[in-house]
């Protein structure tokens, strides 16, 4: 189900412009608009999970699919080499309430 007020939301559906990195009928991905590496992409599903602890208990498979998805990203990117973030709430820095997963890529990531 969809959520009128969220930005990922409408991201999705084009009603806010986003760089176009990867999209499928389930999912997508994205440009981060601040990017913390050379290659930040923010994959998501299309539809509206508040977390990943959300969407895992809802559809395990489309958390499999995201983690498919950003592979796929870092195959062309970077040899196949990320890091993939889930923010997990306020407290842990989750500022969209829209599930998405932080690939970062692109270059030697610091520990
Ligand atoms: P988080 O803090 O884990 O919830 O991540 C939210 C991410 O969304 C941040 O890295 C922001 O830079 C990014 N972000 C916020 N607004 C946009 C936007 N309009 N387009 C692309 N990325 C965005
Ligand atoms: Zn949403």
């Amino acid at each position: 189900m969809k959520d009128t007020e969220c930005l990922f939301c409408k991201i999705v559906d084009c009603e806010v412009p986003s760089e176009k990195v990867y999209e499928d009928a389930t999912t997508y991905a994205f440009k981060d608009i601040n990017p913390k590496a050379k290659v930040h992409v923010l994959v998501v599903p299309r539809e509206h999970y508040r977390n990943v602890d959300e969407l895992a208990k809802a559809d395990a498979q489309l958390l499999a699919h995201m983690v498919e998805v950003a592979q796929t990203i870092a195959d062309r990117e970077y040899d196949g080499a990320y890091r993939l973030i889930f923010n997990t709430g306020e407290e842990a820095g989750q500022t969209v309430f829209h599930v998405h997963a932080h690939v970062l890529t692109g270059e030697p990531l610091d520990e």
